[in-house]
């Protein structure tokens, strides 16, 4: 299959719009005019099942979802659809929506590395034997776009991924080279594997020199949204001769692979894709959210671990949905996210217990959402930090805050876990 993508508008020429129940269409082409939207080929011929419309995990996983907006914004955005005006018109409108959008995400002004007082853009070391890496094409698209994504304001937007990825893969190496406690480089994006091979060589290379470093990590969802990225692609052998070469200089390469649900491990390709994979060395972990309407029942969780175990993919972490959308309509209410995981890891093999969950990765501390206890009558939230910035010196602690059934919300990890003042920045 070659690859295709479509977008908001491009897609409306395609038999799938034709299929979609009026209502849907309708919440289509308010939405996108708004979100994010790009799906592509596989993911419409073989995700998505049409005749489950509007219910379809996968479906729901990349359209847009009324919910997304407030029902004041939804409807109005609709009267002006309806009355016929155009797109140059709506544009007021729509960008007073988009502004609202907007997800703001804390980083410790600590955890940006510098060398001799200069910011080295594109790194983000939240946690001290890891450095996260942008490089600026990896930073641009992905196969496919997942409604829940937050980082859909970098994409197309210049401005912001200037002021967060690098563009000279040597800008990061002076500073692992000073830092050799950092053994992990964390390369993310966006989707870095929508680069070619040698595109993504460019930037690993002058990392594989560095000795103290000793894993490399990609994050992708390509598994899921492209899984001929490692099989039939142009330059699909030398990726995997890449991942090979990352491996020959003495490397862990850790694939971590974005997966939601059962559904994008069933079919034939993405079996031959993650066995190619395998094949080279490489270990695939699997983590993702866990969304509202999505994968949100323990049966759901079952059947992506089993998936995963029979596929040969270490679970690795459940998370607590980001939660970056206003109307907070993609997350579970934190009772239930335990609840489920609960039920689902006591009725899977113990091979599923790898994962953790569920896990908040939306602050500065990886915190664990551990359980529920009792104390003085009164019932708690147990929260523990797994991993926390070395200067809050909160890794390891465990708080408690008041439980209750609905709220989706722990409040502020940050202020929680931390022991002493830091400064902070709120960058988009
Ligand atoms: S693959 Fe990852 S970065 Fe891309 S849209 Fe989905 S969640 Fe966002």
């Amino acid at each position: 299959m070659l690859f295709k993508s479509y977008n908001n508008k491009s897609f409306k020429q395609t038999e799938y719009y034709t299929r979609l129940p009026k209502d849907e269409k309708e919440i289509f082409d308010v939405l996108s005019s708004v979100f994010h939207f790009k799906v592509n080929n596989y993911v419409l011929a073989h995700l998505i099942n049409w005749e489950a419309i509007p219910e379809d995990p996968i479906y729901k996983l990349v359209f847009p979802r009324k919910e997304m907006l407030s029902a004041f914004d939804y409807e109005k955005l609709k009267q002006l659809f309806k009355i016929g005006l155009d797109e140059k018109t709506r544009i007021g409108f729509v960008q007073s929506v988009k502004k609202k959008m907007h997800p703001e995400v804390k980083h410790a002004e600590t955890g940006f590395p510098k060398i001799d007082g200069e910011i080295i853009t594109g790194g983000y070391r939240n946690f001290p034997t890891i450095l996260n890496l942008f490089p600026d094409p990896m930073v641009k698209t992905c196969h496919a776009y997942c409604s829940y994504c937050f980082r859909w304001v970098a994409f197309d937007n210049t401005e912001a991924q200037k002021k967060t990825a690098y563009r000279d893969p040597y800008d990061p190496i002076p500073y692992l080279k000073d830092n050799p406690e950092i053994t992990d480089v964390l390369f993310t994006g966006a989707d870095p594997l929508v680069l070619k091979a040698s595109a993504i060589k460019k930037y690993i290379d002058p990392v594989l020199e560095i000795e103290s470093v000793q894993v490399i990590r990609i994050n992708s969802k390509a598994l899921a949204w492209w899984p001929y990225r490692f099989t039939t692609d142009k330059d699909a052998a030398a990726l995997l001769e890449l991942f090979r070469y990352i491996q020959s200089k003495g490397k862990h390469l850790n694939f971590c692979a974005h997966f939601t649900h059962a559904k994008e491990l069933e079919n034939e390709v993405v079996k031959e894709a993650i066995q190619k994979i395998r094949e080279t060395g490489a270990v695939i972990r699997c983590q993702g959210p866990l969304v509202k309407g999505i994968n949100d029942t323990s049966e759901d969780l079952i059947a992506l671990w089993k998936e995963q175990i029979a596929n040969g993919l270490i679970p690795y972490y459940l998370f607590v949905e980001a939660d970056h959308n206003p109307e907070s309509c993609f997350r579970v209410p934190l009772a239930k996210a335990l609840r489920v995981f609960q039920e689902a890891q006591k009725k899977t093999s113990g091979l599923a217990r790898t994962v953790r969950g569920p896990v908040f990765m939306n602050d500065l501390n990886r915190v664990l959402l551990d359980g529920v206890t009792e104390l003085n009558g009164e019932k708690y939230f147990v929260l523990k930090s797994l991993q926390s910035p070395p200067e809050t010196n909160g890794e390891g602690k465990i708080k408690l805050i008041p439980f209750d059934e609905h709220t989706k919300d722990a409040g502020d990890l940050f202020e929680l876990f931390k022991e002493k003042e830091l400064e902070m920045n709120q960058i988009n």
